[in-house]
């Protein structure tokens, strides 16, 4: 038994100190970086143009129009990159089983996380029903958010479950996506949220219904402040489908 917790320990010291390919192209790094200079200069960085409160690009500066409509529940909400390009293909290789792409995900937001949520003082993560766990072998919201709270210093919250199983949000928009989220999320360990400025971190933001309908609940167990942090968001296109502009 105390073998195997030796073999364990060093590999996971292995695992945690060297990085030698980056995870976008696969070209060696020789600074351990998680992400080689060239693919990071790549990225679709989310710095340009955001609304104030849900941090989706827009194409005018200002509120969007869904943030004016109904505001999410959480007060500021901001990611690193927009949902495109190798930003999109990470996160959705990191739900397809790619679990150890926390590090990279959790590396490239950390100046975002100094920047914008300095005055958060714990970091929850949004929680899967034990059924869908099971499915994909890990929660990556999870494990992103533990990887956030051990690099800021923050107290990580394991206080939220969910309830019931709700049905793909894929065509959905804020509206019937609240509708589908009602609900679900319970505070189970109320005492641990009251009074806190909490972080939600999850993989990517789409309109915020899922961020906003967990703020909700942890806001009725009386936390203080509710922010959430994504890796991507979806850009905030014209809400009436109309095309862009010449096109
Ligand atoms: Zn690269
Ligand atoms: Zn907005």
């Amino acid at each position: 038994m105390k073998l195997i917790e030796f073999f364990k320990r060093k590999l996971k010291k292995y695992d945690d100190a060297y990085n030698f390919t980056c995870d976008v192209c696969g070209r060696e790094v020789f600074d351990g970086a998680r992400v080689c200079q060239p693919c990071l200069k790549e990225m679709p960085k989310n710095d340009q143009n955001v609304c104030p409160f849900c941090g989706r690009k827009v194409r005018e500066e200002g509120v969007c129009l869904e943030c004016k409509q109904k505001p999410l529940k959480v007060k500021k909400a901001r990611s690193v990159f927009t949902h495109e390009g190798e930003a999109a293909r990470l996160v959705v290789r990191f739900k397809r089983g790619e679990r150890y792409l926390y590090r990279t995900l959790a590396e490239l937001s950390m100046p975002l996380v100094r920047r914008e949520f300095e005055m958060c003082d714990a970091v929850t993560f949004v929680p899967m029903t034990g059924k869908a766990e099971k499915k994909r072998g890990y929660n990556q919201s999870r494990l992103y958010a533990e990887e956030i709270a051990a690099r800021s210093g923050k107290e990580i919250l394991y206080a939220a479950v969910k309830r019931h199983e709700t049905r793909s949000q894929k065509f959905l928009g804020r509206t019937d996506r609240e509708k589908n989220l009602e609900g679900c999320f319970h505070i189970e360990d109320r005492k641990a949220v009251k009074g806190k400025s909490i972080l939600i971190v999850d993989d990517t933001l789409t309109t915020g219904a899922t961020v906003s309908e967990l703020a909700d609940a942890l806001l009725r167990a009386k936390a203080k402040q509710v922010y959430a942090l994504t890796f991507t968001s979806v850009e905030n296109k014209h809400p009436f489908g109309l095309p862009p502009l010449g096109m």
